[in-house]
């Protein structure tokens, strides 16, 4: 796999003002030396240990994404680390992360996570169940956590007509939220959505940040 190549070549093709979060899940540190060597700083990871070792032998100037479910109890580990948390998928998990930033006086960026898929094993919000959670105030009060926008994964389907619904469900329900309940909050302005196989897809329906792991680094080896 030639990286740094590959790395341009989706640059090359995405629109002005998407960014490319670099999946470096299960790919070794080499192979993320070779991306941030081509210039990459935004990388992706899914596992809160495997997110800290590599953090720990890599320059300081990425920014890491936290993408993968989040369990309360690796909260700590994550926050530390971290510039986004893409996956936040409950009040409870968002309420804990805005704890522990205070607790580590820092501002963490979270997007939160909805759930369009037809599998039911992905997490996040139901679209409405979020609209409701904003109308109830259980998205205010936060002082270390900075709402961001939204993040979602599209079903797993050659079907890209069901991949564009369901990537045009997550916009508008970012249109709706950022036109009432994120009305004051001016950061609130990032979609993530895209991988590998959709993100052509998902650049038409509002992506801002486009999250490709296989096509940069091959196949993951569990
Ligand atoms: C692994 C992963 C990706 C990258 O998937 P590829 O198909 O390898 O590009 C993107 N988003 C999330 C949430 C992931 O877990």
């Amino acid at each position: 796999m030639d990286v740094a190549s590959n790395i341009k070549h989706i640059e090359a093709q995405l629109p002005e003002g998407v960014r490319l979060v670099a999946v470096s899940k299960f790919h070794p540190v080499e192979a993320l030396r070779q991306a941030y060597d081509a210039g990459q700083r935004v990388f992706g990871e899914s596992r809160a240990q495997e997110l800290a070792v590599k953090a720990e032998q890599l320059p300081g100037d990425i920014e890491w994404h936290f993408i993968g479910h989040l369990q309360t109890n690796k909260v700590r580990q994550v926050v530390k680390h971290v510039s986004v948390i893409q996956s936040v998928d409950s009040v409870k998990l968002l309420r804990l992360i805005d704890a522990e930033a205070a607790r580590l006086d820092r501002t963490v960026d979270v997007l939160l996570q909805l759930h369009v898929a037809q599998e039911e094993a992905k997490s996040g919000f139901a679209p409405s169940e979020l609209l409701e959670a904003a109308g109830r105030g259980e998205l205010d009060g936060l002082t270390h956590v900075r709402l961001r926008g939204l993040m979602a994964m599209a079903t797993f389907t050659d079907d890209e007509t069901l991949i564009a619904r369901e990537f045009s469900t997550v916009e508008d329900t970012f249109k709706a939220l950022r036109a009432t309940y994120m009305a004051s909050n001016d950061a609130f302005s990032e979609i993530s959505m895209g991988m590998s196989d959709d993100w052509h897809i998902a650049v038409q329906h509002g992506s801002t940040l486009v999250r490709i792991g296989t096509a940069i680094f091959g196949h993951r080896e569990y």
